[in-house]
């Protein structure tokens, strides 16, 4: 093995949901004839609607003159122009704002936007000083765990629950009693709407964090690889919102291009040109032939017709199949509560008081065939122990309405079971 430094080895661990999903990689391998019900994918299903816009657009390509140029030719870190271009119109029609190209940065992917701004602005500074990637309200999207060169600068919060008993529901909310943000904070983020959970902070929490951060300069990047008005992965009404500080972070990964890799960056010049400038040592730029199909799909207005239209209603009508079959199949007298479907293409769904861990639980599931994955390894940067980072699942709504139904049946049974056996 490679001698590595601290970084090489940190970068190397299977941390998290890495683990995880090998851990059911091989499951899926070793069960060889035995059918499983697999919800724990976070890749979106491949919609006809929105693969003909993707094929389409690229046909259109093909045939134009621009084709060489796309793909035969470097182009500026910043992103490719005609996408640039097609944003800030379409942003600024839709949302009355003055966006100039000097707004936007495009990224291959939005992960790599968030690895940028945790080591840009987290991490120490040039006095020595530790300053910190503040996750207001954990659970949230596990991907920012290993984003921080730094892994300590990475703090979460906990969140205050709002239960709804008698329907088992309930939604996360940011405890701004413990919510600090100081001369000592580099940057915030959070995703919104929220995977690993569906939630949608309100406008209201929003503006709370916004504030707080404004004080001290301090940018705020809001994930909203699930937000309108593509891939409008919103089930209940919601707007972006921008501001001095906030940097809205959007990815075309959930419109049908995971593949390609783009990402988006809208905000301030100051900070779109601190998070180019690391691109550029990275790698140059993001790859050029998704971005000259995302700028005919944003032109011609299909994109967020079809994402209205199509992926929305999808996804949402999933979420209502796996809400109905839950209420339906789940002992009343058990301490089980669903996190409101306010979005995203997952449930989240919390046993209070479980017996066990998530983890033998996502055992058990694997034993009658359902696969889903489990809740802990949502919590990165919150060290502190809490017994709930142990009671939680993330179930995809990747699956068919038959396997949802039949996996949250099945879950039903496995949870009667492992509480009465306590
Ligand atoms: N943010 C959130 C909340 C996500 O769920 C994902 C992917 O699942 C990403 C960011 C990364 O997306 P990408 O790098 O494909 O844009």
């Amino acid at each position: 093995n490679p001698a590595l430094t601290k970084i090489g080895a940190q970068m190397s661990n299977l941390t998290g949901v890495r683990a995880i999903m090998k851990d059911i990689v091989e499951t899926l391998q070793a069960s060889q004839g035995q059918e499983l019900i697999n919800l724990s994918a976070g890749n979106p299903l491949i919609l006809p609607e929105v693969e003909q816009l993707w094929r389409d657009a690229t046909a259109e390509l093909l045939a134009s003159s621009e084709y060489g140029e796309v793909v035969c030719r470097y182009g500026a870190s910043q992103g490719y122009a005609p996408l640039i271009e097609a944003i800030a119109n379409d942003f600024n029609k839709r949302y009355g704002l003055n966006l100039t190209s000097r707004n936007i940065l495009i990224t291959p992917g939005s992960q790599s936007l968030y690895f940028y701004a945790a080591n840009a602005f987290g991490g120490y500074d040039i006095d020595g000083g530790l300053r910190q990637i503040v996750l207001p309200l954990s659970p949230d999207y596990t991907g920012y765990g290993g984003v921080c060169l730094y892994p300590e600068a990475l703090i979460a919060y906990k969140p205050t629950l709002d239960i709804d008993a008698a329907n088992h529901k309930f939604k996360y909310r940011p405890d701004f009693s413990q919510l600090s943000v100081s001369e000592q904070t580099g940057c915030i983020i959070f995703s919104r709407p929220c995977n690993p959970t569906g939630n949608v902070l309100t406008a209201d929490e929003v503006h709370k964090i916004t504030a707080l951060a404004e004080t001290y300069n301090v940018p705020v990047l809001i994930d909203s690889a699930y937000a309108p008005p593509f891939p409008a992965l919103n089930f209940t009404e919601m707007q972006p919102i921008f501001g001095k500080n906030i940097i809205h972070c959007m990815s075309l990964s959930k419109a049908g291009l995971p593949g390609e890799r783009i990402g988006v960056a809208i905000g301030d010049e100051k900070f779109i040109q601190v998070l180019e400038s690391f691109q550029t040592n990275l790698c140059i730029h993001a790859s050029r032939y998704g971005q000259a199909i995302a700028s005919r799909a944003i032109n011609s207005g299909k994109l967020v017709d079809i994402a209205a239209q199509v992926i929305r209603p999808f996804y949402q009508n999933k979420f209502a199949v796996l809400e109905n079959t839950l209420d339906a199949a789940m002992p009343k007298d058990l301490p089980w509560f669903l996190h409101r479907g306010e979005g995203a293409i997952f449930a989240w769904l919390w046993l209070k008081d479980l017996p066990t861990t998530d983890w033998e639980f996502y055992q058990e599931l694997k034993k009658v065939g359902v696969i889903v994955v489990p809740g802990s390894t949502f919590f990165p940067g919150l060290q502190e122990e809490w017994p709930h980072k142990h009671q939680c699942l993330r179930i995809s709504l990747t699956g068919s309405d038959a396997e949802i139904v039949s996996g949250m049946q099945r879950l039903a049974k496995v949870a009667e079971q492992v509480y009465q056996q306590a």
